[in-house]
């Protein structure tokens, strides 16, 4: 498959590809589905670190369309890692709904990276829902001791039952249902991030884009946290 002029774009910026194979598959919920996957290559040429993503190519209509995902427990000996996919009704949610053993699909390494806050923050302030799960747990892996609180927006009943990494000494989950777009999460954030602002916090933000930019906003500009102790990155364009 061609990649279009998406492609050839990310090919001009050094994107590296790889083709990776499905060796199974598990519904963790019903609403959420993990992926196990032989990696191509990918993790002996390119390293692990933490919330690495790759953009995948998944065909629909004869066109290929972009996707990106977070590896889960990436094993660079055996080269092995797995995709958790948060489903909805969209292509790359599909695939991930009739995958079998034995299928392909292309991505492509280009974007990713992490820089640890230096120095180590007093308290992670993350929010997050499901399509950033992946990500937070690896976050939180990666910080290991560091207090953190979690704001997680859950869509289904069924994110009750998701596979938050929380140490319970360290780790304090707050699961908000998404309302209004997104609106009850911000309200609450809002509400209670100030109340932590004073712990020397390191802020990671993940949601829906437009959510994600309203709480960055008012993490960076309201809240005066510095530029470099505020991550945020848009995981999904609600419609
Ligand atoms: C760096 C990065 C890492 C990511 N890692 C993961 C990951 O590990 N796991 C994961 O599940 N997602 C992850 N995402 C989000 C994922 O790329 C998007 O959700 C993507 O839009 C899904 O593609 P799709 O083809 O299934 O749906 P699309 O064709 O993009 O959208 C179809 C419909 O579904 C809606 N939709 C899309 N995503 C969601 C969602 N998450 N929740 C509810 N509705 C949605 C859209 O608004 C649209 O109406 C990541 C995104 C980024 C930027």
């Amino acid at each position: 498959m061609g990649h279009g002029w998406q492609g050839a774009v990310l090919k001009l910026m050094r994107g590296k590809d790889f083709t990776f194979t499905v060796t199974g598959a598990e519904q963790v919920t019903e609403d959420y589905r993990r992926v196990h996957f032989t990696d191509g290559g990918l993790l002996a040429a390119a390293g692990i670190h933490p919330t690495m993503w790759v953009r995948i190519w998944f065909e629909n209509a004869g066109k290929p369309h972009q996707r990106a995902y977070t590896l889960v427990d990436p094993d660079q000996e055996a080269g092995t890692f797995s995709l958790e996919f948060a489903l909805h009704d969209g292509v790359a949610s599909r695939w991930a709904r009739s995958c079998a053993p034995g299928d392909t699909v292309e991505a492509t390494l280009q974007g990713t990276g992490f820089d640890a806050p230096e120095p180590r923050p007093g308290r992670l302030l993350v929010v997050g829902d499901p399509a950033s799960l992946p990500a937070v747990n690896s976050l939180l892996d990666a910080l290991p001791g560091v207090p953190a609180t979690v704001w997680f927006e859950t869509q289904h009943a069924s994110d009750e039952e998701l596979p938050v990494r929380l140490d319970p000494e360290h780790h304090e989950l707050r699961r908000v249902p998404r309302r209004d777009g997104g609106a009850d999460l911000v309200a609450r954030v809002k509400a209670e991030l100030p109340g932590l602002a004073e712990s020397d916090p390191y802020v990671w933000i993940a949601c829906d884009t437009a959510t994600t930019r309203t709480l960055a906003t008012y993490a960076r500009k309201e809240l005066a946290l510095p530029k470099e102790r505020v991550h945020a990155l848009g995981y999904w364009r609600a419609s």
